[in-house]
């Protein structure tokens, strides 16, 4: 499948990874518009939210805040999703966009405590 965001989970394109575990990868946005910008995306291909079960939104959304937390920047971040070519979806694997212009997390990798 010609996906970018599966070329990067399956370590076949370079992307600044910050923390993966067996369902979720996070990574840095390559264009960012934010001090943090990290794109949030289930291991599993699903193009856009509408195609996205409500567990793994939930899932993905636990790991939103658990980054929140760890960053310590509760009162400080946006998430967003774009659905659709003409919602300004570009990749179609689902991903939240995490923006943060309260802290600067660098190229290192973190550890997120999840069930
Ligand atoms: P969207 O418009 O929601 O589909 O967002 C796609 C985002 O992915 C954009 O902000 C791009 O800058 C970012 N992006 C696309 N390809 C890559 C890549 N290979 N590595 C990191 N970020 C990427
Ligand atoms: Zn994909």
């Amino acid at each position: 499948m010609d996906c970018m965001f599966c070329k990067i989970i399956n370590k076949d394109s370079p992307a600044k990874i910050i923390f993966e575990n067996d369902r979720v990868i996070i990574f840095k946005d390559y264009r960012p518009q934010a001090d943090t910008h990290l794109l949030i995306c289930p291991k599993k291909h699903y193009p856009t939210f509408l195609d996205t079960p409500p567990d793994e939104l939930a899932y993905l959304h636990k790991v939103c805040g658990k980054l929140a937390e760890y960053l310590k920047i509760e009162n400080g971040f946006r998430m967003t999703i774009n659905n659709g070519p003409q919602g300004g979806q570009i990749v179609f694997h689902i991903h939240i966009h995490f923006l943060s212009w309260i802290c600067d997390i660098g190229d290192k990798k973190i550890e997120l405590e999840l069930d």
